[in-house]
């Protein structure tokens, strides 16, 4: 018995990509819906075109037929029992140059979920769809039908949005249809900014980009993996945070890849047959998306986008040209691998919505000792019970540990050598919730 018992603690302190189950979640993420996820994106790509110039006037051509969709859609999900979302309909005025040549008035809609903790009001998540579409050669009347990219993402956020219709969350979630990404990423760029002017704390936003396709213009076929891109240095550094990253060795650790990695951990295990793939990079070769003008504001984003992407359907308008078929139509979209995402950003979502608030100010020493020893600092919340302690040996790219331990401000680990292994620091609740790990940034100098 008692060596059965030592197995199972060392058992439970090595992640193996698993994490225990937590029940309200599991039935949380069966709820997911493939036919409802093909639903929004058949309605979304019917109005023809998304492109933000296209017609205004048709009921039922266009982005504003597309947006008024899109509000009675979130109507319709205020009215679940029980449900606690708001509508979310941001106005504001964009363009002037580039491919927005004067300007327009754009809005960002979707819901909102309130958190329920009045100590943290100022702290958000933010899963994020665009809902404009853009054809071949940008003419704003042309069919621009674009049910992956990114009717797609829109339908997850709303699919997510009525799962949790009735969910109380410590802090307040936005499930966003964002305006303009294809113009310039305008509609996720004034978000990204008004949060920051009005001194919110974005503690994880997803850019949901092209979720649905599941056949690459190579003919690769997959829909078992989904890639999730992240910084690892964050772009905004300052010339002193430089230093101390290359003191520290955090090229790997910014705070965008310890979400992807958060995420990773706690949405695959709800999610059956789907692995992510965490992409060492913040987009896909000089491309961008939605999450970078949010990690251009510091805060921790990262964009989940299929594994192969199909260029004869990103784009363009449809057609068939010397017997090769262009366009982004519905039928391309694999709702049930969209639904495998949703299960796992689903997950993610409740779990970091009900976690503490992270540690901060963290410190990591010693330096020419056999010994390593941190220090942080707690925020005041009363919920904190403990820490997880996670670490992996500085060659791995996946954290390879985590150790429980008692609410404390420091540890001392003794014969662990510096210098061969990568910490960080979650706070933890009585059920089980963690706060995104905190990589330190900080050195403590002396022995
Ligand atoms: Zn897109």
């Amino acid at each position: 018995m008692r060596r059965l018992a030592l197995y199972a603690a060392v058992a439970c302190s090595v992640i193996q990509g698993q994490h225990a189950f937590d029940i309200h979640i599991q039935e949380r993420t069966a709820q997911v819906e493939p036919t409802r996820l093909r639903a929004t994106v058949e309605s979304l790509a019917s109005f023809g075109t998304r492109h933000t110039l296209s017609d205004s006037v048709k009921p039922n051509r266009g982005i504003k037929a597309a947006q008024q969709w899109i509000i009675n859609h979130v109507k319709s999900l205020q009215a679940i029992q029980g449900s606690r979302l708001q509508l979310y309909e941001e106005r504001f005025t964009a363009g002037g140059s580039g491919r927005l040549p004067q300007p327009v008035e754009l809005v960002n809609l979707g819901a909102i979920l309130p958190g329920v903790d009045s100590s943290r009001k100022k702290e958000v998540l933010i899963i994020a769809g665009h809902y404009d579409s853009l054809p071949s050669g940008q003419d704003p009347d042309a069919d621009g039908p674009g049910a992956v990219d990114d009717a797609s993402g829109v339908a997850l956020c709303l699919e997510i949005a009525r799962i949790m219709a009735a969910e109380k969350p410590a802090i307040t979630i936005y499930f966003v249809a964002s305006a303009a990404e294809e113009q310039g990423l305008m509609g996720a760029t004034h978000l990204a900014k008004r949060l920051k002017a009005e001194g919110f704390t974005v503690r994880g936003m997803i850019a949901a980009d092209m979720v649905g396709n599941v056949q690459g213009i190579n003919k690769d076929t997959d829909n078992t993996t989904i890639r999730c891109f992240s910084e690892g240095v964050p772009s905004i550094e300052t010339e002193t945070q430089k230093r101390t990253r290359e003191a520290l060795g955090g090229e790997n650790d910014g705070r965008s890849r310890e979400w992807a990695r958060y995420v990773k951990r706690f949405g695959e295990p709800y999610s059956d047959n789907l692995d992510i793939w965490l992409m060492l990079r913040r987009d896909r070769v000089g491309r961008g998306g939605d999450h970078t003008p949010f990690a251009n504001e510091g805060f921790p984003a990262i964009r989940f986008t299929d594994t192969f992407e199909h260029y004869d359907r990103q784009h363009q308008i449809p057609r068939v040209e010397n017997g090769r078929r262009y366009g982004d139509t519905p039928d391309f979209f694999d709702e049930n691998y969209c639904a495998k995402i949703t299960r796992a950003l689903l997950a993610s979502f409740m779990h970091l919505g009900n976690a503490p608030a992270p540690p901060y100010d963290i410190a990591i020493g010693g330096n020419g000792t056999a010994n390593t020893r941190l220090t942080w600092k707690l925020p005041d919340d009363p919920r904190i019970s403990g820490l997880v302690l996670y670490s992996r040996r500085s060659d791995a790219i996946h954290w390879q540990k985590t150790k429980t331990l008692p609410k404390s401000t420091e540890i001392t680990l003794q014969n662990v050598m510096l210098d061969n292994n990568v910490f960080a620091i979650a706070t933890l609740d009585a059920s089980g919730n963690e706060s995104v790990p905190v990589y330190p940034t900080a050195l403590i100098s002396g022995r």
